[in-house]
């Protein structure tokens, strides 16, 4: 993009993969703290389709997962939802996100993946770690219960930052919803009045694919 004055600088695109099952607002702060701290000019949230690292256990359908996402960042101008992965057939990979990022937004983007502590420290194990951090630079946010350590992480290649803690996860509130306890405060009002219109997180069956 073209700045003041006619110089430009490289439009700089923040990454937010999840399963977001559903969103709340630990992503949400976690988007917005690094946009700031970064100068991002947008961030992109990636609900994943079928995500392998979770196969084993129950996702929610991806439809409903992606809509919560697009409900809880429609208020925020700098804040996108990309169908990326929830139309790719077969597992998700994040090496194949960042790739078609990059093919999409072209060279010049500057990407930045923005990860919690949980799943920053299971980067590593990934497959193709040197590519991942030639396509993006990997920012890591504290996340009460997850230690963040710069340990065996490699130089320049990743950020480290301390944003608000929010002790939210989405384990808890699906937990929260199937017993009957508020998830008001937690994720967006939005997200609250979804799952109670579709009846998401009630029980443990496994709902079909269409909203
Ligand atoms: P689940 O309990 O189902 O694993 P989650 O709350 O961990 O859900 P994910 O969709 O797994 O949410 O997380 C997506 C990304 O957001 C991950 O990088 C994760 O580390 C990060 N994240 C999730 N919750 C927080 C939080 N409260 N603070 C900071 N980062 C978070
Ligand atoms: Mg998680």
């Amino acid at each position: 993009e073209a700045a003041e004055g006619g110089r430009s600088r490289p439009r700089r695109v923040g990454i937010m993969g999840g399963t977001f099952d559903p969103i709340h607002h630990g992503h949400l702060v976690a988007g917005s703290e690094v946009a700031h701290l970064f100068h991002l000019d947008e961030v992109v949230f990636v609900p994943t389709g079928q995500p392998w690292q979770k196969e084993t256990g129950k996702v929610t359908p991806a439809e409903h997962r992606y809509l919560m996402t697009v409900i809880a960042t429609a208020e925020n101008p700098q804040f996108r939802v990309s169908r990326i992965e929830v139309d790719r057939a077969g597992p998700t990979y994040t090496i194949d996100t960042l790739r078609e990022m990059r093919d999409i937004l072209g060279p010049d983007v500057e990407l930045f993946f923005i990860t919690g502590a949980d799943a920053l420290g299971a980067i590593l194990s990934w497959r193709n770690v040197d590519e991942l951090f030639e396509l993006a630079h990997f920012v890591g946010c504290n996340r009460p219960g997850h230690r963040l350590t710069d340990t065996g992480l490699p130089d320049g290649k990743v950020s480290l930052v301390e944003i608000p803690a929010l002790a939210i996860s989405s384990t808890e509130c699906r937990e929260r919803v199937r017993k009957g306890e508020p998830i008001w405060y937690l994720v967006p009002d939005g997200i609250v009045r979804y799952i109670n219109k579709t009846g998401l997180y009630l029980d443990d069956r496994v709902m079909d694919g269409t909203p």
